[in-house]
């Protein structure tokens, strides 16, 4: 319950918060909503001589509908997401999987860019950026790159962003007219992670699908895309389960979660075809 102590920092621009990290190194870390944070440094899994808040930095908020791509800045909140007319209408998907996120107050801090950078497996975001082919912008020392969702996570907690590199804001391509989504979650109760989740666009001759907690990473699978793509449930389904790398924990042993993936993943199939078209 007690965290270490730590110094408090509140920059107001990206290019503060960097040099803090830089002169801090290992030892600072970037605080966003906290609901993943805070609970690991409450219970010393993390330690940290600074912490850098985010919050006054305006560049990191506000949601932007363009008519291709939808931006978000990495500080919007998950209660942000969830009210927004705009973005509703344009990629559904994403209100719709932020309401299976954590609990009213975690959504009312809970950030999207906290939980696509934070690396853990059982966050619902990373899926979801994946199965919508988002990009992740981040600003450090030597400038700005790109990344795309589907090469960002690299294992449970390590992912392509550098220390002193602050992701700044997520890139989604409108899916369009026509194109089905449909976000599945199986989980224990209100605010707990996904036993088994399913993301799936599907309609127009294209279709992505990706998986949350079933492996150390999201998984997003090009195999199991293309057999929806060409309406092959079955051959999705198959591509996927062979995918995936569960491990047995309180959620289950893996042959369930097995079963519960392709449940959950039949399922966001058949939601995202009923709405595409
Ligand atoms: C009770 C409870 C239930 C929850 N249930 C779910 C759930 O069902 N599904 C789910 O997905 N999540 C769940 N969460 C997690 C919650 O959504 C977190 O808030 C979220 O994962 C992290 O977002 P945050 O803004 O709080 O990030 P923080 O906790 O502030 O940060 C998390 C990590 O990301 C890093 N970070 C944050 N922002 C940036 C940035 N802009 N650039 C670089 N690094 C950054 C931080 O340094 C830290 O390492 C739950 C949390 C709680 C407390």
């Amino acid at each position: 319950m007690i965290p270490a102590g730590f110094e408090y920092h509140r920059p107001g621009d990206i290019a503060s918060a960097i040099g803090i990290l830089q002169e801090h190194g290992d030892e600072a870390r970037v605080i966003a909503g906290g609901h993943s944070l805070i609970p690991m440094m409450k219970l010393r899994m993390a330690e940290m001589g600074h912490l850098v808040d985010l919050q006054a930095i305006d560049e990191l908020k506000g949601i932007e509908i363009g008519a291709d791509t939808v931006s978000l800045g990495a500080m919007v909140t998950q209660h942000e997401l969830i009210t927004h007319d705009g973005l509703a209408e344009a990629i559904p998907l994403i209100r719709e999987a932020a309401l299976q996120i954590a609990d009213p107050q975690v959504r009312y801090v809970g950030t999207v860019g906290g939980n696509v950078a934070n690396g853990d497996p059982g966050n619902d975001m990373p899926g979801l950026m994946q199965c919508l082919n988002a990009t992740f912008d981040l600003t450090g020392p030597d400038g700005s790159r790109s990344v795309a969702a589907r090469d960002f996570y690299e294992a449970a907690y390590f992912t392509a962003r550098d220390d002193e590199e602050i992701l700044t804001r997520i890139s989604i391509p409108v899916p369009g007219a026509g194109v089905g989504q449909a976000y599945e979650k199986q989980k224990r109760k209100i605010g707990d992670y996904a036993t088994a989740a399913a993301a799936v666009m599907v309609g127009n001759g294209q279709a992505s699908v990706a998986m949350t907690n079933l492996a150390d990473t999201p998984i997003w699978s090009e195999s199991a895309s293309n057999a929806l793509a060409d309406g092959d449930i079955s051959g999705c389904v198959t591509a996927m389960l062979s995918a995936i790398d569960p491990v047995a924990d309180n959620r289950g042993p893996v042959e369930f979660k097995k079963h519960v993936a392709a449940v959950m993943l039949r399922r966001a199939i058949e939601r995202a075809q009923s709405r595409a078209g």
